[in-house]
């Protein structure tokens, strides 16, 4: 029986960073991937005939675990990514509100951003954000509990943001980058994503990938393992965990067969990992935060249409309406397109039981209110469904996420969903790879 140092129990970038720390350490590891493809929540794949994502994703400036790994297997993120110095802003049919958010890379489009759009926002709404924020990155510094029990809603009426600058800022704000209304957003998780933008204000700037993520960043994960002595299995799902004398010894796979280890990291989404660790732990102590971590879901809308549906491949925001956040892809991810929007939908709950169509006549609706009518361009189209894939970003719910040590003998955990300091992104998902590979002794 082949013995390895350690299985990683999922192929999306928390498993894969786990898996090149390892291997770059000389660790034999065994990869086991449930789906046909690596990149999990990152990842390209042929849906029924079109090639789709898994949701359009933007990469921020100041990541650093996660172009550290892809150096280390030989890509450069500068070969795989083009990068935006400001975003759109689109309420109505009339031009989009322009913010820059490169105070270096773009530092004219910033500053402009910042005293121009007075038709959008008046000088008192702008300075009425300064001690929003300034009070917010403090909380979360030094109160992070008391700020998680805030929704951002109530946290900026509390410290005075005006009504426009709530509505046409801080709306698409939370709900463009995860997906929730404010109501529902903890103002800790709000915070948490600019505040490690501060010290790195310089790197700030949102990255297009230039391709499908499996193809041009987690494929060569996968690959650079492989390479070193690694082994990994796609179309593997682990059904059960082998624990015997108080000790997690390996994995079983749905079609019977076993492997066994010292060290499982369990690398899946939260409702995975639930699903594996339910049937041994569920009375132990813990175990039970975790379990009472709520689950979140998202939904995406990609359509491939006849000519592009913007001048150019830009991140949008379009508050009042059902699309969160959206961007043209024929010149990015999808350059075989002749066009392609991909749409994150808000709130995801309204559109999960939806027909495809449905979600479409929808979009279609809201598009028209600013100013994009689609309905000659359509080609074909996709929804995708993530039902179970997101750990709750709802006030009181951060406490409940859980380290990657357990106190089980050979297991580990990994994944967006456990401590660090990132939240649900790619960085964070990299950086508990990064963490769970360093427990392996
Ligand atoms: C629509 C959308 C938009 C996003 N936008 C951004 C963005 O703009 N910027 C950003 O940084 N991040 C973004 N993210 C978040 C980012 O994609 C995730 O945080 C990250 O990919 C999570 O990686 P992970 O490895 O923790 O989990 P996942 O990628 O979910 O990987 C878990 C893997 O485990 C596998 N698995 C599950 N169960 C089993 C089993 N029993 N056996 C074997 N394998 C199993 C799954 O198939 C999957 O491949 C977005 C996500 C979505 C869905």
């Amino acid at each position: 029986m082949e013995q390895y140092d350690a299985i990683v129990v999922g192929g999306g970038l928390a498993g894969l960073s786990s898996g090149v720390q390892l291997t770059s350490k000389g660790k034999r590891v065994l990869l086991l991937e449930a789906e046909s493809v690596v990149g999990g929540r990152t990842s390209s794949y042929d849906f029924d005939g079109m090639k789709v994502e898994s949701g359009f994703h933007r990469y921020i400036g100041y990541y650093s675990h996660l172009p550290l790994l892809l150096r280390k297997v030989g890509v450069k993120p500068s070969d795989i990514l083009t990068w935006e110095d400001k975003i759109h802003v689109r309420m109505d049919d009339e031009k989009p509100l322009v913010l820059g958010l490169a105070p270096v890379y773009g530092m004219i489009k910033t500053i402009k951003g910042f005293i121009g759009n007075q038709s959008y926002l008046t000088a008192k709404d702008k300075l009425s954000l300064i001690p929003f924020f300034m009070k917010g990155i403090m909380d979360f510094l030094t109160k992070p509990k008391q700020l998680d029990s805030f929704n951002i809603k109530e946290y900026a009426f509390k410290h005075g943001v005006t009504r426009d600058a709530f509505h046409q800022l801080i709306v698409p704000l939370s709900s463009g980058i995860y997906f929730l209304p404010p109501d529902r957003y903890s103002a800790y998780v709000f915070f948490g994503l600019f505040a490690p933008g501060i010290p790195k204000f310089y790197k700030m700037r949102v990255g297009a990938f230039l391709g499908g993520m499996t193809e041009v960043m987690c494929d060569p994960m996968a690959e650079w393992i492989g390479k070193n002595g690694g082994k990994i299995m796609v179309n593997s799902t682990v059904e059960s965990l082998i624990y015997e004398d108080s000790q997690i010894k390996g994995v079983r796979l749905s079609n019977g067969e076993s492997f066994y280890s010292n060290h499982t990291i369990l690398a899946t989404t939260l409702h995975s990992s639930k699903q594996l660790l339910e049937a041994h732990f569920c009375n132990e102590k813990w175990y039970k935060p975790m379990a009472r971590l709520p689950l979140m879901p998202a939904v995406c809308l990609q359509i491939e249409l006849s000519k592009p549906a913007f001048p150019v491949d830009i991140t949008t925001f379009a508050p009042f309406t059902c699309m969160a956040s959206f961007a043209e892809q024929s010149r990015t991810t999808f350059q075989q397109s002749n066009g392609r929007l991909s749409i994150i939908l808000t709130p995801p709950e309204k559109f999960l039981g939806m027909e495809p169509k449905e979600t479409l006549e929808l979009v279609l609706k809201d598009a028209k209110k600013i100013g994009l009518d689609l309905e000659d361009k359509i080609i074909d189209y996709r929804q995708i469904n993530h039902v179970y894939d997101f750990h709750s970003l709802e006030p009181g719910h951060q406490q409940l996420r859980p380290t990657q040590n357990t106190p089980v003998n050979g297991l580990i955990l990994a994944g967006d969903y456990t401590k660090q300091p990132y939240f649900s992104n790619m960085e964070g998902a990299a950086y508990s790879g990064i963490k769970a590979a360093r427990l392996v002794k």
